[in-house]
This record gives structure tokens, sequence and C-alpha cells, in this order.
């Protein structure tokens, strides 16, 4: 054997993994996306992380940091420019089209969950892949679906226990926004010179940005600015105060914010993002980052070639809504690592057994479990304890020689024995007095 140090492998800087610990918070909040988007009506698309990377420069805008600075983009063998998604909505509007869901019942609605690939600066709570959970509804101009959007979004951050502040603007149509935008550039031409670096070309190149910068200089300016819902036209004024208008009686905490200008050039009409409160983050308002997001992009299909289809759509951050689940007292995760009835041996006859046993009773529906490498049944029991299970299944020596099996309540020591072949009916009994109902298929 050579004493050559074998080279050990780390992650890639700025990528991470879920671990199993961390998957009960993960689960918890899968399941409750998924539970509102169907109740809400909407069905799962799966999409490639890969895409063209034209369809990113076109949909997101070649200006935007998203795609100018953070796109992981290579060259296939093939010689194809790809590009992993930045984010769910071009890929949902090019399988739209793709697929001719013009053609489907209106409104088409659509939720997706996955990785997203950005090559931002990591830092705490940030990395390069990332995971969202994103809603979109096609072929809907009516406000009340945006309101829909704000009022189901803050329900769920209600289920999660995450109190929350929505923020909403309107950032107009085409129309409305060339006049605003020239106001907007007459006010910030006398302060071109304070704004930062990155501003001063945003300034020339997408000035609409300089509203939602982080950094404080700009911000001290933007306050003073020029608010686009002061410039919005008649349309786009109805479509705003309508969207107000249904939210008016909900009883969301929700707040007008003329910065939330998004940072991506698809979007029109409504915006909003949803904040953790400040009391909730401990009056750390750095921390305050935005939890989700999203708005309307009525234009956005058909500058990819499809027809002129409204749209609205909005995102997730599962990354830091499940950071922000780990802050909260008393949350009930419903623990997927339960089990009703714990299946133990004692001997290796009884092992074999077991092997049979558990496969023929997870079959029948019940929620089971089992420590089958382990020899001592003590330690199987405990075992058997951690998991919460109700009733624990003994094999030893005699119950092989009798054909029996002994059933062990695990919280009064009660024991009883079973003939093997009566034990499905048993078992279902037992749990049923216990008032747990034998799982058939356990939905996740
Ligand atoms: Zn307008
Ligand atoms: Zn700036």
């Amino acid at each position: 054997m050579s004493k050559k140090k074998v080279k050990k492998f780390y992650l890639v800087k700025g990528f991470k993994d879920i671990l199993p610990e961390d998957q009960l918070h993960w689960e918890f909040v899968r399941s409750k996306f998924f539970n509102v988007a169907r109740s809400y009506g909407y069905d799962r698309i799966d999409l490639p992380i890969l895409e063209d990377s034209k369809l990113f420069v076109k949909g997101v805008g070649n200006l935007t940091d998203v795609v100018s600075k953070e796109m992981f983009t290579f060259e296939t063998l093939g010689n194809e420019k790809v590009s992993l998604r930045p984010e769910g909505t071009t890929g949902t509007v090019r399988a739209y089209i793709e697929h001719g869901m013009v053609n489907r019942k209106k409104p088409v609605k659509m939720f997706y969950m996955g990785p997203m690939f950005r090559y931002d600066k990591p830092q705490a709570g940030r990395y390069r892949q990332f995971y969202q959970f994103g809603l979109e509804v096609f072929a809907e101009e009516d406000p009340i679906i945006d309101s829909q959007m704000i009022y189901m979004t803050y329900q769920l951050f209600d289920e999660l226990k995450i109190p929350v502040v929505i923020k909403i603007n309107s950032i107009g149509c085409p129309k409305c926004r060339e006049k605003f935008l020239k106001t907007l550039k007459d006010y910030l031409k006398k302060n071109k010179s304070k704004l930062c670096k990155d501003c001063q070309i945003r300034y020339n190149k997408n000035i609409l940005r300089v509203l939602d910068c982080k950094e404080k200089k700009c911000r001290e300016i933007v306050l003073e600015a020029p608010q686009i819902l002061d410039h919005l036209c008649d349309d786009c004024n109805k479509h705003f105060v309508k969207v107000l208008e249904y939210l008016e009686d909900s009883q969301i905490n929700y707040e007008l914010d003329p910065f939330i200008v998004r940072g991506l050039d698809y979007y029109n009409r409504t915006t909003f993002e949803v904040l953790p409160t400040e009391e909730f983050c401990g009056g750390d308002s750095g921390s305050q980052n935005a939890l989700a997001g999203g708005g309307r992009y009525d234009y956005l299909v058909k500058n990819l070639g499809g027809q002129s289809t409204p749209a609205i759509g909005m995102a997730f951050g599962m990354d830091r809504i499940v950071n922000a689940l780990k802050k909260v007292k008393d949350l009930e995760l419903s623990n997927i690592n339960t089990s009703d009835v714990f299946v133990a041996q004692l001997g290796d006859k009884a092992r074999k057994k077991v092997l049979v046993l558990f496969e023929k009773l997870r079959r029948a529906g019940f929620s089971i479990s089992e420590s089958i490498s382990k020899t001592s049944l003590g330690q199987q029991l405990e075992e058997a304890n951690r998991l919460k299970t109700r009733l624990a299944l003994i094999i030893g020596e005699k119950e092989l020689l009798d054909k029996t099996v002994l059933i062990r309540d695990m919280e009064s020591g009660n024991q009883e024995v079973v003939p093997e072949n009566k034990i499905e009916s048993v078992l279902e009994l037992r749990l049923k007095s216990l008032d747990i109902s034998v799982k058939k298929v356990r939905m996740r």
C-alpha cells in the first residue's frame, strides 16, 4: 500500500448540502407549498435546469445583474450555448409557448419547485444554488388574480407562522413608464455624481433599477425621487386601484412601496415582495431579505415568440424561508420519522423472518419501521421509542417455534401473543382502539 495521501473533496464554493437533519423543515415547507398550490388550482410543471442562454438574455434582460453578471453559462460538447436557469419564470413561459398551452382552459395555472443557479457573491444564507417554489398564472389580466396571489401568499406565511409584511407597487406599462423614466432621469441627473458605481451604469441603461439599489447613499437620493404611482396611465391606475380594493377587507399586512421595482426586465404593473416583519428579525433590518416576490409580466410571452398573453407569477426563496422557519418557536413539525408499528427480532433465524414480515406489513399499508441490523432487543426497542412507535412486534426463538408474534404496547407495556397469520387483522384492531387509523399510503 502506498502511503500517498488521498485527496479529499469538498463542496464547490457557494454550494451546500441539505443534510438529513434539515429535511424536516424542508419537508414541512414543501408540503405547505404543494397543499396551497393544489388548493388554488395550480398544476405542477417540472422544467429542465438547463436552457438556451439566449432565452434568459431575451426574457430576463441582458442588462440585469442576473443575466450580465450571475449566470452559469457554458458550451456543451455539441457547441450549444446553455445556462443553468437563474430563475423559473422564463423557462415556464418557454414551455407555455412550446406546448401550445395557449389553447388550454384559461387561466393556465402552474407551479414549479427546484434549484436555481446564480453566480452571486456567496454570503451568509446566500448560495449559488438555491431553491425556489414558483407560481405562474397565464392568460388572465383581471386584477383579482393579482390580489388573490398576494392574499394566498400571506395566508401561506401565516400557516408557516412567519410574520410578514407584503410590499406592493405598480410599475405601469411601457406607455406610462416611458414618461415616468424621463421624469426620473431629470431628477437623478442633478444627483448623478452621488450615486454608487452600479447606479451610474444603471442611470444610462436601466434607470428604474436605481430605485431598488441597496446602497445607503443611493437610497437617500431615491427617497425624494418622483414616484411611479403618480405617473400611471389611466388603465394601469384602474388596474392597480382594483388590486388594492380587493385586498381592502382581507386583514392582511401590506403596504404600498414605490421602490419595489424588482430586478428583472419582464415585469409590469403589479409588483410585490414579501418581507419578514422587523420584529421577527429582532429589529435587524439588514436581515430583512425578501422571502418571496413577483409581479405581472404581460409582455413576456409575446417577447419570447408567443401570442400576446397577460400573465403574473411569483417565486418563494425556500432557503430563506427554511432559515426563517428555524426561528419560529411554537412550530409543530409533523415528524416524518415516526411510525405506528416497529418490528424487532431476537436471534438470527428471527431476523430472516422479520425481513419478510416487515415487507408484508409495509405493503399492507402500515406505517412501519425496523432496526434489523441491531442484535440487542434493548437497542431495537430504544429505536422504537425514538420513533414514537406505539406497537412493537417481537419475534424470538419461542415465537418462531410457535408461529406467533408478540405485540407490545410501548406505552403501557402490555403484551399479547398473536398467531402469525392473524397479525394484520389484530394490528388493525389494536391501532384502531388506540385511535390510530391505519395509514394507507402515507401522503407527503
Ligand atoms: Zn400604463
Ligand atoms: Zn446604487
